[in-house]
């Protein structure tokens, strides 16, 4: 990505200067820091970021400016990211399979904290991590509910399975913890809350009593227009269902949102190649692009579109197919794309909420995905 050494003071400002052929991600410093402080007063434990949702190092030196103290990584890549920033920050490793060079990897680089879901692994982590002052977090999963994609379809134990793991874990001298991830974009705290009673039951199971409760990311941003996220919802639920579930035994909280920390920090503007026969409408940037996650989990409805003198298109709304820019008849953003109805070759096309899953996946296939980076003050047009 090319990096602006500029600071601009909108998405606006700067299309209209530059008029920008490739794609271009908008990135507003303070709000990420906003979204961190707003983790950090609500959750009642520690806040850590999954780097895997945006690996920007832009974006982690502000959660560290914010005060987020811990990161969740899913490789050495990404631990060595973390490390280089800051040499002493709480590292969890919770991606629960890895090889053998990999632990290794982390042990040197002082991981403490690491989760697991089978006993294939767990072994693996026996022999190869020292004991001492290290946790292991036993991750299970439950059948999903409130999140817009199921994460449990790969990892996560079944509930007796984790409780022989997590007695597997005490007794090898770990500190034993429970993890699960209640499944991304998750709306509902009533996910959290069944997960929270269903760890409780697996630590009276395993009859260990379990140092930390890590409930996962998963917090949504905002995605649908006009709706704004409930975060302190979600914290107060559980707040709530911790102490009813645990009672005197409470474990210390951990969560390890991603998308819930970045997801609005960041606003792509992609240009309208063609209007093609006044029907479809072909972007620069697109499902292989910065859009991936769109045919996961749907499109984001937070868009509006400028003419070239950045102006906004103020026609009725309507339906229209939109296509990405490569060949391949997969590069379509799901659905019908609700556009002004004066939407016209030249203009860009801004979506807010584009922080997670969209660096990161953006691919170079048939020579598109130059995408810019780009600090702006707001991300309000
Ligand atoms: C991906 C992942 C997260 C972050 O998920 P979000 O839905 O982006 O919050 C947190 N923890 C683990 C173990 C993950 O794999």
């Amino acid at each position: 990505m090319g990096l602006s050494k500029t600071i601009w003071t909108n998405p606006t400002e700067y299309l209209r200067n530059q008029q920008p052929e490739n794609p271009v991600l908008f990135f507003a410093p303070q709000v990420v820091q906003a979204t961190a402080r707003r983790f950090l007063d609500g959750f009642p434990g520690l806040v850590t970021y999954a780097v895997k949702s945006n690996p920007s190092e832009e974006v982690v030196e502000n959660l560290m400016a914010a005060g987020v103290k811990g990161f969740d990584c899913a490789s050495p890549f990404e631990i060595d990211l973390i490390r280089r920033l800051d040499p002493d920050t709480a590292i969890h490793y919770h991606n629960p399979v890895r090889s053998r060079p990999e632990i290794a990897h982390a042990v040197a680089r002082n991981v403490t904290s690491w989760s697991v879901d089978s006993r294939s692994e767990l072994a693996k982590l026996i022999e190869l991590v020292p004991f001492e002052g290290c946790e292991i977090s036993v991750r299970f999963k439950l059948p999903v509910s409130g999140a817009a994609y199921n994460f449990g379809a790969k990892f996560g134990a079944t509930a007796e399975l984790a409780a022989d793991l997590l007695k597997t874990v005490a007794e090898a001298g770990f500190i034993p913890s429970i993890t699960f991830h209640p499944g991304t974009q998750c709306t509902d705290p009533e996910a959290w809350a069944s997960y929270i009673r269903e760890a409780a039951l697996i630590a009276a199971k395993a009859g260990v009593k379990i140092a930390r409760l890590n409930v996962g990311g998963g917090f949504p941003n905002n995605r649908v227009g006009g709706e704004k996220v409930d975060l302190e919802a979600i914290f107060q639920t559980i707040d709530r269902v911790a102490t009813e579930s645990f009672g005197a035994d409470r474990p210390q909280l951990v969560c390890e949102p991603g998308r819930g920390l970045c997801g609005d920090a960041y606003a792509v503007a992609a240009k309208v190649k063609s209007v093609r026969d006044d029907a479809h409408i072909f972007l620069n940037d697109g499902i292989y692009g910065s859009m991936f996650e769109f045919s996961q989990i749907g499109i984001i409805n937070r868009i509006d579109v400028l003419d070239p003198r950045g102006h906004r298109r103020m026609g009725a709304i309507q339906g229209r197919v939109v296509f990405g820019p490569t060949c391949d008849s997969v590069d379509r953003l799901p659905g019908e794309v609700p556009l002004p109805a004066d939407v016209s070759e030249g203009d860009y096309v801004i979506i807010q909420g584009m922080g997670a899953y969209s660096t990161v996946t953006n691919s170079r296939f048939n020579g598109f995905g130059e995408l810019a980076c780009v600090t702006v003050l707001s991300l309000k047009l």
